[in-house]
């Protein structure tokens, strides 16, 4: 891990149509000036950082959801509406848009399109790329391009080179998103939570896969281990969570009579294990079973009264047969540097969120905590896993590109250059 150094931008444009962020970019590509795109500033990466000053294009006012076509299963919109909004606009159709960050509340579609987004669904809905039916794309030179089809509205199109692909996740390097097309899918009727409670850490990923080799799909299963139980407990200790190694906690959804079978197989699958496990489609008790996953970024930013969490290393991704190994090994890092780390994360789909907290103002613990963080990310290149699940790149870990893919990053940069010769889209990203 490196110390960032980003310079202030030169200049904040916020444009509401297509034609001003295109007249922006062929000013911006005349004089070889950068360009940041920015949507709500959620990402975890550094990603919208001006690195090498130049324009920031905040995109965040233009939030318009251009049309909901319901008949179709699909809605157009512009790449600031926030996540939380378009849902709530969706569901007066009974249709909604799944991937589902924790920063919905906060985080444009726009950005969740460069980032491909996921979070606590991805188990079951995948991640955002699957919704994306089309994007315009306003190009460095001030093209501007659809993929997907111009006049396509279909749900299935192979149809020449999958330019949507390489748009979504690209993290701002290739182009400007101003228009999405998402796919919807019917919003599930019903919802319900278990818990299952596990005295030995290598049993929460061992039930894991017994749930799905018992052909249950859950919406999402997330994994809270001791560090981030004790962490909760001390942020709010009326949420009183079982000490434990791990618990997980499942969301299961879909038709009321489906829940209720996939809850009693859970039940029945976790309790082979687990010392405790605990069912429920109430919503008063779900929403208690699920108040400790809630607020586990933000006591994970507690357990020191002077420290503050650091976000580096926190998306690492690995293969499920590899999730308790890797979190023993995170400990013992922890151990190793003094640095106190806690775990949790989305152990569906093997991606683990951790949490080194320290005091910033000491450089003696900051030189350490990049030791730690350099070693997580190594870790979980040679457990076969990748550096992010999720949160993306960005301006932070761009130095891993060549252990994770090789000779492939000569050709991201090729792709690169066909898009963006000058290189002023979005630089120091990335690879
Ligand atoms: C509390 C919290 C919880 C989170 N939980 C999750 C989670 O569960 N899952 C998950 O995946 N992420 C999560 N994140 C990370 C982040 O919220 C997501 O990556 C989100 O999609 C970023 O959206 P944004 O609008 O904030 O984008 P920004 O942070 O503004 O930008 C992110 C990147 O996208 C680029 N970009 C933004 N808009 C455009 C555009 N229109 N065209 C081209 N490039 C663009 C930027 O240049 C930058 O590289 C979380 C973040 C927080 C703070």
């Amino acid at each position: 891990m490196t110390k960032l150094k980003p310079l202030n931008p030169s200049a904040v444009v916020m444009p509401r149509s297509t034609e001003e962020v295109q007249a922006v970019m062929r000013l911006a590509y005349e004089n070889g000036i950068p360009v940041v795109p920015r949507g709500a500033g959620t990402g975890e990466t550094g990603g919208c950082i001006a690195m090498q000053g130049g324009i920031v294009m905040d995109l965040s006012t233009w939030d318009e959801i251009v049309e909901i076509d319901a008949k179709n299963m699909q809605v157009l919109v512009r790449p600031g509406v926030i996540h939380a909004k378009l849902n709530d606009e969706l569901a007066k159709f009974n249709l909604f848009f799944p991937p589902d960050p924790g920063s919905s509340q906060m985080c444009t579609v726009g950005g969740m399109v460069a980032n491909n987004a996921s979070g606590l669904r991805a188990v079951k809905y995948g991640t955002t790329e699957q919704y994306i039916l089309g994007l315009e794309v306003v190009l460095a030179n001030g093209d501007v391009i659809t993929t997907g089809g111009i006049k396509a509205r279909c749900i299935k199109n192979v149809s020449g080179l999958n330019l949507t692909k390489l748009m979504v996740g690209s993290e701002g390097v290739l182009g400007v998103v101003t228009r999405i097309r998402l796919r919807c899918w019917p919003k599930p009727k019903a919802r319900g939570i278990a818990m299952a409670v596990f005295d030995n850490l290598d049993d929460a990923p061992a039930t894991v896969l017994e749930t799905y080799q018992a052909g249950i799909l859950p919406s999402g299963i997330e994994i809270l281990d001791s560090s981030a139980i004790n962490a909760v407990n001390q942020f709010k200790p009326e949420i009183n969570l079982p000490q434990a190694e791990a618990i997980l906690l499942f969301e299961v959804d879909g038709n009321p009579p489906s829940v209720e079978y996939e809850g009693s197989i859970i039940k029945e699958v976790a309790g082979r294990r687990a010392r405790q496990v605990e069912w429920s489609t109430e919503p008063k008790r779900m929403a208690q079973l699920w108040e400790g996953r809630s607020v586990t970024a933000t006591a994970a930013a507690r357990v020191r009264p002077d420290g503050s969490r650091i976000f580096a290393g926190e998306d690492i991704s690995v293969p499920l047969s590899k999730v308790a190994d890797t979190l023993r090994t995170i400990r013992a890092l922890g151990d190793k540097y003094g640095i106190k780390v806690v775990n949790y994360g989305h152990i569906g789909d093997g991606n683990v969120h951790t949490a080194p907290v320290i005091n910033p103002e000491n450089p003696e613990e900051v030189e350490k905590v990049l030791q730690l963080v350099d070693e997580i990310h190594r870790m979980a290149v040679e457990l076969e896993g990748t550096t992010t699940g999720e949160h993306g790149v960005g301006a932070v870990r761009r130095q891993y590109a060549e252990l994770e893919h090789g000779l492939a990053v000569k050709y991201m940069n090729e792709v690169k250059k066909a898009f963006d010769d000058k290189g002023i889209m979005n630089p120091g990203k990335l690879f």
